[in-house]
């Protein structure tokens, strides 16, 4: 027994031992990038003349004064804005809800559309949002049956390019969820299910979160108050617990003020939609620290109206959580389509209603870098460009601290240390593989 314990454990570091070879005989490539002006968005500042180097998929130095080591692939960017990479803090990228045949009312798009049909738009609307400068994209429900976890697979194990996705799964919450179906859909989950877990009692609630945890959710989004039986600050409290043990952070839907003291008064990790949040709640947030992922729709997207007086209340509600100094975040809601615009220029009309509500060109990259990056949990492990961190970097021709609007001119993306696009184009051959060449165990 024990020789056969010893011969499996030699066996076992043998194996170890020609993995250990490998990178040695194939030496990760290095890259360089010539930045003309850098951006820190943490400093609020431009460097000039910066090289960026890159060993893999990881950034190994930044400064003036790096040497390009020969054999160096060069990237020459010394005539653009360089900067990291874009954060959207609540997307949907597998429902897109169209004028037809839906008339763009997304209950009736579950009907219409199946959940490999929307892991194929998830795919596509990842392109999209990669094509304009989102790196990182946490995608918060409604994904069909888990569309939003095999998106992420298929990312990360190197079958298509695509932003970092925060996922969360299905969105839980008491029985219907955002729905108000009909008794002879609710009782059989025909059409709820898979779009909401339903979730009322202390054990229904564990166990959907472990559903969730187990089909790759990365973090988990609840109904606070979609429905008058919405979840009390204790059930909250039971819920952020029970993700915790995951290593999992809670987004809760807020619709309601008393949904939003609820959230709030149990610790949450984010609140999704600032209708509900007014000045008193501001104040807590700022004070607790809970990340605001308001999804300020702005007026002007074809197709999609927004009356005057919704937009002033949301202008007015983004620029009072600023003036509060709530932990702000870039987060659209985009779920639909609008006629000749991708998914990432979509999000990018946002910062309409940012310029509006008075923000600061260099506060709103704050919200759209640095604090997308903690609130999706990668700040240790990608997005600031600094030595260790993965490679993730855009770069555009003007300069967002004089007109943050520059943004929607990104002509160049490096994603995991490859390049995305150059010179304005998609060049995305490195990111198209026959197999999982990241390992198919990632799940
Ligand atoms: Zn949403």
């Amino acid at each position: 027994m024990r020789a056969w314990r010893i011969s499996v454990l030699v066996l076992v570091l043998a194996s170890f031992g020609v993995h250990a070879q490998v990178p040695a005989q194939t030496p990760a490539p290095l890259t360089a990038i010539r930045a003309g002006r850098l951006l820190d968005p943490e400093a609020g500042r431009i460097l000039t003349n910066q090289v960026i180097l890159i060993e893999g998929t990881r950034i190994r130095d930044v400064g003036r004064s790096v040497v390009i080591p020969p054999g160096a692939q060069v990237i020459d960017l010394s005539d653009m804005t360089v900067m990291p990479g874009l954060v959207e803090a609540h997307n949907h990228l597998a429902l897109t809800y169209k004028p037809v045949p839906e008339n763009n009312v997304y209950y009736y798009t579950y009907v219409q559309d199946s959940t490999p049909l929307r892991a194929i738009q998830a795919a596509s609307n990842g392109i999209q949002m990669l094509n304009s400068g989102f790196t990182i994209v946490r995608d918060m429900g409604n994904n069909g049956n888990y569309a939003d976890t095999a998106l992420r697979q298929a990312i990360e194990q190197g079958w298509i390019p695509g932003p970092t996705i925060v996922n969360s799964g299905i969105i839980i919450g008491g029985m219907g969820g955002q729905f108000f179906p009909t008794p002879e859909m609710a009782k059989d989950h025909n059409i709820v299910y898979p779009e909401y877990l339903d979730a009322d009692t202390p054990d229904e609630i564990v166990k959907a979160i472990r559903q969730n945890v187990l089909f790759g959710a990365r973090v988990i989004k609840i109904c606070v108050d979609c429905k008058p039986y919405g979840y009390t600050a204790d059930e909250i409290r039971l819920i952020i617990r029970e993700a915790a043990k995951s290593g999992l952070k809670v987004e809760g839907h807020v619709q309601t003020l008393a949904g939003a003291r609820n959230a709030i008064d149990a610790g949450i990790w984010s609140i999704a939609h600032g209708t509900a949040l007014n000045d008193e709640m501001h104040k807590l947030m700022a004070q607790k620290g809970i990340w605001r992922a308001g999804t300020e729709t702005p007026q002007g997207l074809a197709g999609h109206p927004v009356t005057d007086a919704a937009y002033r209340r949301t202008v007015d509600g983004l620029k009072n959580a600023y003036d509060n100094k709530v932990p702000l975040t870039f987060s659209t809601d985009a779920d639909y389509w609008v006629e000749g615009r991708t998914r990432g220029e979509v999000c990018l009309e946002f910062l309409r209603t940012w310029t509006d509500a008075g923000i600061p060109s260099a506060d709103i990259i704050r919200a759209m870098t640095i604090n997308g990056y903690k609130v999706s949990g990668t700040d240790q492990t990608r997005g600031p460009i600094k030595a260790g961190m993965i490679a993730d970097i855009i770069a555009l021709p003007g300069n967002p601290l004089d007109d943050v609007n520059a943004l929607k001119d990104v002509r160049f993306v490096m994603k995991d240390g490859k390049v995305f696009k150059a010179d304005g184009v998609m060049t995305p051959a490195a990111f198209f593989n026959g197999g999982p060449v990241n390992g198919w165990r990632i799940r």
